[in-house]
């Protein structure tokens, strides 16, 4: 018997994904973001699903470690680069190919001489404001690191965007330009572009592409669904029901009995809940897939449970299965519901919930 709380993880659905990447950004070299656990899919499953892509990139040390202890040889990106010398041994160790966006990391940069040809990924702040040299210290920062024999020429060049999931955006606009202006006239390949720029903002293709989000079947824009997009969605959470019970009119349901009930109905409880990843803050109403056919949350979800109204499924029974989101129930729609974005649920899904590959 499956355990209460599963996800299925459709393999295919990455590689299809990842075609869409393809026939985006047909030019660009790829550089798959499978940081936080692959998005919350099991990083090493979704590595191995994307084994000819040009390069992985993830957030942290340990990350990046993790992957070459599995075995796997290609190239990979630490996208929040070091904070300590120590650190940056052991990504030198592991082959592993820091983002650069500090001078407490050139400085550690400049100290080490007896090691060659890392390869780095420096980059600019043109405007997130949050890691990256400013414009104004590029080409200092660039001759600085030019001058280390450690490091392996030409240096990459990359920055990130803040708003490129809005449409027609003007500061994704000035973004791309003070990046080209910055880095005119300097040798190494470029990176800009994540999901939503690979969706939206052609102009920001270049050398290297980043896709996350997108190739987890997942739309990075507002209101848009991956399938929207001709992405298939890779995870589905599922559960089932482990009681059913009628409710009266007057009745409350759950935690601080904040549902009242107005007219008799079908109560199911559901073996899900925050300990699991599903977001506390789902509204009543969202949505929930019993046997297939929708029904709506009702009350409070606690830690392992939720309960939903079963209103019209009269033949639901115990030991039925449950679906929270996946192909028929977009996780984008359950986002909307919890007033968060469909990111911080996949990458939510916790310990508890068994990952099943499909
Ligand atoms: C996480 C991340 C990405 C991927 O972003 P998505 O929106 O998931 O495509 C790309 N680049 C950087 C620097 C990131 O931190």
């Amino acid at each position: 018997m499956t355990p209460a709380a599963f996800a299925v993880l459709t393999l295919d659905a990455v590689r299809h994904n990842l075609s869409k990447v393809r026939s985006c950004a047909p030019e660009a070299k790829i550089m798959a973001v499978i940081k936080a656990n692959g998005y919350g899919h099991g990083m090493l499953r979704i590595a191995e699903a994307l084994q000819d892509v040009d390069a992985f990139a993830v957030a942290r040390v340990d990350e990046g470690m993790r992957l070459r202890k599995a075995g796997f040889k290609q190239r990979i990106a630490v996208l929040e680069g070091f904070s300590c010398t120590e650190e940056f041994e052991e990504l030198l160790t592991y082959q592993l190919e820091p983002v650069v966006h500090s001078f407490t990391q050139l400085e550690i940069i400049e100290t080490i001489t007896e090691v060659q040809g890392c390869n780095i990924w420096l980059k600019i702040d043109t405007g997130m404001n949050r890691l990256g040299f400013k414009p104004a210290d590029f080409d200092l920062v660039y001759q600085r690191l030019n001058c280390c024999s450690l490091i392996k020429q030409p240096i990459n060049l990359m920055t990130h965007f803040a708003n490129a999931d809005v449409a027609n955006d003007a500061k994704t606009l000035q973004q791309i330009k003070l990046f080209n202006d910055t880095v005119d006239g300097f040798i190494g390949e470029r990176s800009l572009a994540n999901s939503a720029a690979i969706l939206a903002w052609e102009q920001s293709l270049s050398d290297w592409v980043r896709p996350g989000v997108m190739l987890y079947g997942i739309s990075p824009f507002p209101e848009v669904t991956g399938q929207q997009l001709g992405l298939r969605p890779v995870m589905e959470l599922h559960s089932r029901l482990i009681a059913i019970k009628p409710v009266a009119a007057g009745d409350t349901v759950g935690y601080g009995g904040s549902w009242l009930c107005e007219k008799s109905t079908t109560l199911g409880v559901v073996a899900i809940g925050y300990g699991d990843g599903y977001p506390r803050y789902a509204k009543v109403g969202t949505p929930v897939l019993v046997n297939g056919q929708r029904v709506e949350l009702i009350g409070r979800v606690s830690m392992d449970m939720i309960t939903v109204d079963l209103g019209v499924v009269t033949e639901a029974k115990v030991g039925d299965s449950v679906t929270l989101w996946g192909e028929t129930l977009p996780v984008e729609e359950i986002a909307l519901w919890s007033d968060t974005i469909p990111y911080t649920l996949v990458c939510g899904v916790t310990q508890r919930v068994q990952l099943i590959d499909k």
